[in-house]
């Protein structure tokens, strides 16, 4: 398959904290618009699974319970890019990279990054859609039994997320991840704050940084996810949008 050259490279980068939902509206918004959805993890895992050199060096430092040295998920990750490039592919939407300033100063460095989509949700949100994760472990399927409903107030707007409730089959079945408890979430997004308003600021300085606000489940975000993408094809997040 051969790439058309008049289509515009799609560099994309999604951010956002654990539970935001950022894993399943990247692989939406890379299926509508033909660009593959890289996940690091994914990358580091195929990795570790095939058994490579590097392979082997990351299996020991994440079964030590360390993180991954910024060279070593570079690398992963280039080969990964080089590979698409050759390939003909017409972008990229990266999901949880870069972590860290330093991996994105490398990134801009390597490729023309278009925009930063960073999806934020309220914390209050985002700690009761993690507690109400639950694992069908029969079938193996997820639910979220939290029913989200926040009321507008000080400028902020109203919160609508129903759960996403299992079939009466799944239903004896349920289980909650034992890190799923409120100390637990709370640590996780603190960390993620941590480690993410760096590369937030890093991104914005640069006007490549798009907030965008989570306030309802997928499928009603979705309508007004996608248009906001179209809005970006063929432009950089602080150029002025392209008259049609
Ligand atoms: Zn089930």
């Amino acid at each position: 398959m051969s790439t058309d050259a008049a289509q515009p490279q799609l560099n994309w980068v999604f951010l956002g904290p654990p539970g935001v939902g950022k894993g399943t509206y990247a692989t939406r918004a890379a299926k509508a618009f033909g660009i593959p959805h890289i996940a690091t993890g994914d990358l580091i895992r195929a990795e570790i699974a095939a058994g490579t050199d590097m392979g082997k060096q990351m299996k020991a430092i994440v079964n030590s319970g360390k993180l991954l040295p910024d060279a070593m998920v570079q690398e992963v990750l280039q080969a990964r890019l080089a590979k698409g490039r050759a390939e003909g592919e017409r972008g990229f939407l990266l999901d949880g990279f870069p972590r860290t300033r330093a991996q994105a100063e490398q990134l801009v460095q390597s490729v023309d990054v278009g925009l930063v989509l960073n999806m934020s949700l309220r914390e209050e949100v985002l700690v009761e859609k993690c507690m109400g994760r639950r694992l069908c472990r029969h079938c193996g399927k997820n639910y979220n039994i939290a029913d989200i409903y926040l009321p507008a107030s000080g400028g902020r707007p109203e919160i609508i997320m129903p759960p996403l409730s299992p079939p009466p089959e799944c239903a004896p079945h349920l289980e909650t991840r034992a890190d799923d408890t409120e100390p637990v979430i709370r640590h996780r997004l603190e960390v993620y704050k941590r480690e993410a308003t760096p590369v937030e600021d890093f991104f914005r300085q640069r006007g490549l940084l798009v907030d965008f606000e989570i306030t309802a489940g997928i499928p009603e975000t979705l309508p007004y996810l996608m248009p906001l993408l179209q809005s970006y094809v063929g432009r950089r997040a602080n150029e002025p949008p392209v008259k049609a």
